[in-house]
C-alpha cells in the first residue's frame, strides 16, 4: 500500500539503435527501440529486436535508471556495442524522463521502521 512517505523515482529509458559501424549482423536496423518505464519494456508494435543484443543490455537497465554519480561511467556512457563482434550495431540508451513510484506498490517488503 502507497503512502505519502514511500516515494522513489527512477528514469524512464530508451533504448535505440543509433550507429552502424559495419555490416548488422542481427538484423537491428536505425531507430528499431524500445522504452522502460518502471519494471517493464514495452516495443513498438510488430517491431523485432535482436535477442543477444537484448541479453547484453539488460543487466545495464536498472543501473541506468538510477541516480548515479557525476564521474561515474554509468553516468556518462550511453552506447553499447552490439555483443556480435561482427556486428557493427550501437544501441544508446537515453534518460527519457523521472517516473515516481511507491513502496509499498512496487515490493511485498515492508520498509523497515525509521526513527
Ligand atoms: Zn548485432
Amino acid at each position: 500500500m502507497a503512502t505519502p512517505n514511500d516515494e522513489f523515482s527512477l528514469y524512464d529509458l530508451r533504448v535505440e539503435v543509433v550507429t552502424n559501424r559495419g555490416r548488422m549482423l542481427c538484423h537491428e536496423r536505425i531507430g528499431d527501440h524500445f522504452e522502460v518505464r518502471g519494471g517493464r519494456i514495452s516495443f513498438p508494435a510488430g517491431q523485432e529486436f535482436p535477442l543477444y543484443a537484448l541479453a547484453a543490455l539488460l543487466p545495464l537497465l536498472p543501473a541506468k535508471q538510477r541516480d548515479t554519480h557525476p564521474n561515474d561511467w554509468m553516468t556518462t556512457d550511453a552506447d553499447i556495442a552490439c555483443p556480435d563482434v561482427h556486428c557493427g550495431a550501437v544501441f544508446r540508451i537515453s534518460r527519457t524522463g523521472r517516473r515516481t513510484f511507491h513502496h509499498g506498490e512496487e515490493s511485498g517488503e515492508p520498509l523497515p521502521d525509521r526513527p
